[in-house]
């Protein structure tokens, strides 16, 4: 679609991060391309509301390493809302915030295909889908081919919307429980997460038994 055909579209990524890794940023990069989106924001939760936060990086260092990862990137950005608001970080107060702040902007939130069935689940989820368009990225390990509108279980017509904005992408098979894994084991990051987060991780001994 010609970029100048629709209003601004702005993508609201939010996640644990905990580390950002190249699953995160690729799928980023997939969500822009496949939306038109015109800049993505990385949104760091306080404490997220459907994980438990044993393990949890505090939020300093999840920010500056999503501050790493971005560096350089004109496209990315990354906002502290949920972080200065604290507490567990529901996704509808930050899309509320963000909606104020970019009035005439479309807002795409964008998750991964294993958050796709626990959709319902989110506080104010139509309040939220009013909102925003959910825009989703498979995710190795998440078997797409099988799912159905009814197990994305909110009321029409939201299943066909979602299922309509599910995109392949670059399938990364990456998480941020591997790589947690693989630093407490002593083993190399190099390549799933960017050099900045890589170097970061090192220099504040994250991660570590
Ligand atoms: P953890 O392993 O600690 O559970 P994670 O790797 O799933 O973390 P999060 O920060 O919890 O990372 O993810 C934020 C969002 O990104 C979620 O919607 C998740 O589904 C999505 N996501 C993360 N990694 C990938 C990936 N490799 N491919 C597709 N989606 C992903």
């Amino acid at each position: 679609m010609d970029e100048l055909s629709h209003p601004p579209r702005l993508g609201v990524f939010g996640g644990t991060f905990n580390p950002v890794h190249l699953g995160h940023m690729i799928m980023a990069q997939d969500a822009m391309e496949a939306f038109d989106l015109s800049r993505v924001m990385f949104v760091p939760c306080a404490c997220p509301p459907h994980k438990s936060d044993a393990g949890l990086a505090p939020a300093a260092h999840r920010l500056a390493m999503l501050e790493a990862a971005i560096e350089g990137d004109l496209r990315f950005e990354v906002s502290d809302l949920e972080l200065q608001r604290g507490g567990i970080s529901y996704t509808i107060d930050t899309l509320r915030a963000v909606a104020a702040d970019h009035p005439g902007v479309e807002l795409y939130f964008i998750i991964g295909a294993d958050s796709l069935v626990e959709l319902h689940l989110w506080r104010e989820i139509e309040a939220l889908l009013g909102l925003c368009r959910i825009v989703t990225i498979a995710r190795p390990g998440v078997n797409l081919d099988a799912l159905q509108a009814k197990d994305i279980k909110l009321r029409d017509p939201w299943p066909g919307q979602i299922q309509a904005a599910i995109r392949i992408g670059h399938l990364m098979n990456v998480s941020s429980t591997d790589i947690r894994y693989r630093v407490a084991e002593g083993m190399s990051i190099r390549y799933l997460v960017p050099p900045g987060v890589d170097m970061y991780i090192a220099e504040h001994s994250l991660y570590r038994r």
